[in-house]
């Protein structure tokens, strides 16, 4: 289906009232430091510094200040979030801009962020609002509740398909909206609403096992495989993502995966090699890849594209390791945005751009269909030769 633009409601003036949107944060601790260091009167200061547990980050915050992300503030010794019902942008995308290609293929959904943070990518898309704190941008005024209706109210009907409502935390990283994703995300369960979370994985084990009951379907950026250029590229670092990654599979999230492949930065065969066995050693094989071509932008644009052979090699890598359903996008005269079947090699899903043109996978759409047994199972057949699918088709 085509994107669906949704009538946006009025951006209150920038900085009208932001502490509206303030909520005390989750996964937070005093620091033993917190008690009063001398007396007022002594001239001594008080330093009251927090630990944010939500990402790998683990910011110390000293009042009156926020950490990395920008979105959780110190008030006096206790941590805040204000980036709570603020989002500042929305839109209603197709499901394969995600990118989601295993997921209610060619269905629209429900699609926002607020400003922040917590890496600090060179090469950053959305910087304009993703290196921002919510203060700096004018934002929408969104509950929770209303978030959930909106999302309701542009279900996506697509007869050859299926239909759902699905919300997407994206744009920006999810992760510092926590409080807000996880009230969505709850409310939207409540009313049979699909979940998916499009996240640099920069997450603590805990905020996110709490998360995933109420998340069915997420893309991590796994940026490339090597730790220092990881910090180099984004500020943070390999292994959490490798966690989420394991975390997410194990909880029976549907995981999809993109890696970017930057020309001088994350473009070695070996490393790319590297990536793409850890995947298929530790079960990832049935997960998509999508492997992304870059264009210069934000603090990257000396660098030229990704070149196509690059792409193509890089693919030819993933499905010698075991990967079966390996993409590649932003190169369209490619059509490796295609689904395969990797038994028989038929064609099973033709797109062209972020629409679906064509669909050979049996599904359950027509008798008892039941989207949260389609997510157990993962079921979906080839219409050729009847090999299982990995995917949640709808
Ligand atoms: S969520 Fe923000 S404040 Fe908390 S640890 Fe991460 S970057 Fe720091």
């Amino acid at each position: 289906m085509q994107s669906e633009k949704p009538e946006k409601p009025e951006k209150p003036d920038k900085l009208a009232n932001p502490d509206r949107f303030s909520r005390q944060a989750s996964y937070q601790e005093g620091l033993p430091e917190n008690s009063l260091v001398g007396t007022a009167s002594s001239g001594s200061i008080s330093l009251r510094r927090v630990h944010c547990l939500l990402c790998p980050h683990n910011c110390i915050i000293n009042v009156g200040r926020s950490g990395v992300c920008k979105t959780r503030v110190n008030k006096n010794g206790v941590l805040y979030t204000m980036a709570y019902g603020n989002p500042c942008s929305i839109s209603v995308d197709p499901m394969e801009k995600k990118p989601l290609f295993h997921f209610f293929p060619g269905s629209g959904i429900f699609s926002l962020s607020t400003a922040g943070c917590n890496f600090r990518c060179l090469n950053c898309q959305n910087w304009s609002i993703s290196q921002k704190a919510p203060s700096d941008l004018q934002y929408y005024d969104m509950k929770p509740q209303e978030v959930v209706a909106e999302a309701l109210r542009h279900k996506s009907s697509n007869k050859e398909l299926h239909i759902t409502s699905s919300i997407a935390f994206t744009y920006t990283e999810p992760t510092v909206f926590f409080e807000y994703m996880y009230d969505i995300a709850r409310e939207a369960h409540k009313q049979g609403v699909k979940t998916v979370m499009i996240s640099n994985g920069y997450i603590n084990r805990q905020p996110l096992l709490d998360l995933v009951p109420y998340l069915d379907a997420a893309n991590i950026d796994l940026k490339c495989f090597d730790d220092a250029i990881y910090h180099k590229l984004t500020g943070g670092s390999l292994q959490p993502v490798l966690d989420t990654l394991k975390t997410l599979k194990e909880r029976g999230v549907w995981l999809e995966i993109t890696n970017l492949i930057i020309p001088s930065l994350t473009d070695d065969p070996d490393m790319i090699k590297a990536m793409c066995e850890w995947l298929a050693e530790n079960g990832f094989a049935d997960t998509p890849l999508h492997f992304s071509r870059f264009f210069p932008t934000f603090k990257l644009t000396q660098l030229l594209p990704t070149s196509p052979e690059c792409l193509i090699n890089s693919k030819e890598i993933a499905e010698r390791a075991g990967l079966k359903y390996v993409y590649i996008g932003n190169l369209p005269y490619l059509r490796g945005e295609n689904t395969h079947c990797p038994k028989c090699g038929k064609t099973l899903v033709e797109r062209e751009g972020y629409r679906v043109t064509e669909m050979k996978i049996e599904t359950h759409i027509d008798k008892n269909f039941d989207a949260d047994a389609a997510i157990n199972d993962s079921t979906g057949l080839c219409g050729f030769c009847g090999e299982k699918i990995a995917g949640v088709w709808g």
